[in-house]
């Protein structure tokens, strides 16, 4: 399928009817908001199989993984803002000191504007629709840039779109490079942008030239710290669903391990057990295997397993033409390995051994704080620690990926791995500006003639 990219020329009147639009006021009401909602439900709802045979042809994504791990996660995001909406967007008011008591003092959520929403390949339907819900609950008009390079999936939500939802508020641009310049070179009220921490500045200093607000949902490598209390063969279960799933291209997937040399022995025995378990004794051919996206990124990973010099315990048969890349664990990884400089975004798993949790929690540190951490322990005093002494985005305990399955728990990095986070009510308060208004009685003017010149001492012993 060949994805057809808007031309650079239509950009910029797309933002400026996109502009014009929100000053009309068309979004605002509930009711509309509210019903754009339902639309895109019904979407999501009457062409979950289109959806899936995309997500199949660009990464071999069964359809186990595109039902639960995509649509169904924005279809009960959809449900819960339409549920909620009236609650989140109603005025508060605020309580005043005594010198306000006459004033009435509230809290607008007023939609930010005309927004952009920059997508990844590796969820392209998720991480595209998921802020959109907020966006729409939020009442902003809002330009969606899916990634070209899941094409496929691109192709089909752009058909879909006109026929579900109202052009006069949101659209879909088309493009790479080229196509997101331009549009970034025009003025937004919030960018919200999935993708690699690379084009994450790029998109940073475009909006700072607007000073545009923005959500940068972004990667790094999230360890998963084994302690040696760990039940071993959940611990690598889930270590290695987490791993394998969607071929390891998943911004919170477990980026390596780190454990003592006894937990690391304990754990490669099992994984021989759990992947046949998983994926049979031909995960080639097993329809739960998915592919990397491209040859560009099987030749990446290739390259950074062609120079490790941790020693290959477990792999399987590459096979380029079929972009499949099977599990391949590598034990005694040394720190500055070449498979310990990036966030590997395959399934790759590194196991890096250190002498003591403390020598573990020192090598976190000293890299950049990364999206999710998965400490593995039954000791309340170990996790503790790991958590006194870390940062991460987020860190989910004795397993992997879930926390983001939760929407009331808020979803993003800190520093290299992203700004600003979302879910439900945060990502309707992402597209939301909090508007303070207050209002002054005209009666009662005696009350406030002490701000009044001429000033005097009398005054301020008031
Ligand atoms: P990608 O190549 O699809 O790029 C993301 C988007 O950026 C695309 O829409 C692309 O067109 C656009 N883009 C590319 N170059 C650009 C430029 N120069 N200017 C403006 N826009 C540009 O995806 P990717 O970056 O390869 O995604 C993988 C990365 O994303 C990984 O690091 C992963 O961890 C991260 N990620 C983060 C999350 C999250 O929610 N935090 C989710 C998924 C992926």
């Amino acid at each position: 399928m060949k994805l057809n990219y808007t031309s650079t020329e239509e950009v910029p009147q797309i933002v400026e009817d996109l502009r014009r639009s929100f000053f009309s006021n068309l979004t605002k009401p509930l009711s509309y908001r509210k019903n754009q909602l339902e639309q895109l439900y019904k979407l999501l709802d009457e062409n979950d199989q289109e959806l899936c045979d995309a997500l199949q042809k660009d990464l071999r994504k069964p359809r186990t993984e595109t039902m639960l791990g995509e649509i169904a996660m924005i279809k009960q995001e959809i449900y819960d803002s339409i549920n909620n909406l009236d609650t989140w967007a109603k005025p508060e008011f605020v309580k005043v000191g005594i010198a306000h008591k006459l004033n009435k003092c509230q809290i607008r959520k007023e939609p930010v504007g005309s927004v952009l929403i920059i997508g990844a390949w590796n969820f392209p339907i998720l991480l595209l629709l998921l802020p959109f819900v907020g966006a729409i609950a939020a009442g902003c008009t809002v330009i969606l840039k899916p990634s070209e390079i899941a094409e496929n999936c691109a192709t089909v939500i752009t058909d879909l779109f006109p026929k579900y939802l109202d052009q006069n508020s949101y659209r879909i641009v088309n493009g790479g490079v080229k196509v997101a310049t331009v549009l970034l070179e025009n003025r937004f009220d919030h960018i919200f942008y999935t993708g690699n921490g690379t084009v994450g500045k790029i998109v940073m200093g475009a909006a700072a030239k607007h000073l545009t607000p923005v959500t940068l949902e972004l990667g790094g490598k999230s360890p998963a710290i084994v302690a040696n209390d760990a039940d071993i063969p959940i611990t690598a279960k889930r270590i290695l669903w987490s791993k394998i799933y969607n071929s390891g291209q998943t911004c919170i997937a477990p980026d390596y391990v780190i454990c003592e040399k006894s937990v690391q022995e304990a754990f490669v025995k099992e994984v021989p057990r759990i992947v046949e378990e998983l994926y049979g004794l031909d995960p080639q051919n097993s329809p739960d295997s998915s592919r990397v996206i491209s040859q560009k990124h099987f030749d990446r990973l290739t390259d950074l397993l062609n120079k490790t010099e941790g020693k290959v315990v477990y792999e399987g048969n590459k096979d380029k033409n079929d972009l499949f890349f099977p599990a391949t664990v590598v034990s005694d990884v040394p720190k500055n390995d070449s498979l310990m400089q990036e966030e590997l975004f395959g399934p790759i798993l590194p196991i890096v051994v250190v002498e003591n949790l403390d020598e573990a929690l020192e090598f976190i540190r000293s890299k950049d704080i990364p999206l999710a951490m998965y400490p593995f322990s039954n000791d309340e005093k170990t996790i503790q620690n790991i958590l006194d002494n870390t940062r991460s985005g987020g860190v989910l305990i004795n397993d992997c990926f879930m926390q983001f399955s939760v929407s009331t728990l808020p979803f993003g990095g800190q520093g290299h791995s992203g700004i600003g986070n979302y879910r439900g009510k945060r990502t309707f308060d992402t597209f939301s500006h909090e508007r303070s208004v207050m209002t002054s009685p005209l009666i009662l003017e005696r009350l406030v003639e002490v701000r009044y010149p001429p000033y005097t001492e009398k005054k301020l012993n008031f």
